[in-house]
C-alpha cells in the first residue's frame, strides 16, 4: 500500500476581497483518482483548491484557496507520501498588488500587473526523494507531446499525463502517458473514472512496483 497525495481543482488569486483570478478545473479528474487509488487500497490525502466534486469520504481532503496555501500544504504533506499526481491547475498568475478594499469602477478600466506563482509539482520534483515519485498533468493545445516532455523534464517528472483542453470540466478525457525518454507508455480515452484506473494501473506498473 501506497501513501499518494493528490493536488486537484483550480485555485484563486484575489485581486480586491470580493474578485479573483481562476480557471475551469472542476475536480473531477482529481477525485476519480482518489477513488481508483482508495479501490486499489492506497491511502490518499488531496489538497484541493474550491470545488464542487465530492471526494471519497475515506480520503484526507485539505482544502485549500490559493496557489501559496496548495504549495503550503503540499510541501508540509509530500514527506509522508510514496508520491503525488499533480492534477490540479493552480491559477498561474496573481496580482503584484492586491487591494485590501473593494475596487472602485472609474469609467477607465483597469489595468493590472501579474506576476507568475509558484509551480508546485515543479517545487516537489526538485525536493523528492530516491524513493518518491512525481506524475504532472499537461494540458496542450498544440506540439503537444514535445510540450508535456519539456515540462516532464522542468519539472522533474517521473511520468507525464498529456491531455487536452476538452478534458476541462468535461465526463470524458483522452489522454497519453509519457516517460521521460518521451516513451508514449500509455494511450486511452474513456469516461474520467475509466481514465483514472488506468492512470493508477500505469502508476502500479512503472513506479510502485519497484
Ligand atoms: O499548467 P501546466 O500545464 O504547467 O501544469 C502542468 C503540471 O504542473 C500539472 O500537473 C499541474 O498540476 C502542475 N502545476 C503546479 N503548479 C502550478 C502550475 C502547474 O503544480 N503553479
Amino acid at each position: 500500500m501506497a501513501h499518494i497525495l493528490i493536488t486537484s481543482g483550480p485555485t484563486r488569486q484575489y485581486i480586491d476581497p470580493v474578485r479573483y483570478l481562476t480557471n475551469a478545473s472542476s475536480g473531477k479528474m482529481g477525485a476519480c483518482l482518489a477513488d481508483s487509488c482508495l479501490n486499489l487500497g492506497h491511502q490518499v490525502t488531496i489538497i484541493s483548491g474550491p470545488v464542487n466534486v465530492a471526494y471519497p469520504e475515506e480520503a484526507n481532503v485539505i482544502n485549500v484557496s490559493t496557489t501559496g496555501e496548495m504549495l503550503a500544504a503540499a510541501r508540509h504533506h509530500f514527506p509522508n507520501a510514496d508520491g503525488v499526481i499533480g492534477a490540479a491547475a493552480p491559477c498561474d498568475y496573481s496580482p503584484r498588488i492586491v487591494q485590501d478594499q473593494k475596487i472602485k469602477k472609474t469609467g477607465d478600466g483597469l489595468t493590472l500587473h501579474l506576476e507568475e506563482t509558484p509551480d508546485i509539482i515543479a517545487t516537489l520534483g526538485g525536493i523528492k526523494l530516491a524513493h518518491q515519485w512525481v506524475v504532472g498533468f499537461a494540458l496542450e493545445t498544440d506540439d503537444q507531446r514535445f510540450r508535456a516532455l519539456v515540462k516532464l523534464e522542468a519539472k522533474c517528472c517521473d511520468l507525464i499525463v498529456l491531455n487536452g483542453p476538452s478534458a476541462m470540466d468535461s465526463p470524458n478525457n483522452t489522454i497519453e502517458i509519457l516517460d521521460p525518454v518521451g516513451t508514449i507508455v500509455l494511450a486511452t480515452k474513456g469516461t474520467k473514472p475509466e481514465v483514472a484506473d488506468a492512470i493508477l494501473q500505469t502508476i502500479e506498473q512503472k513506479l510502485l512496483s519497484s
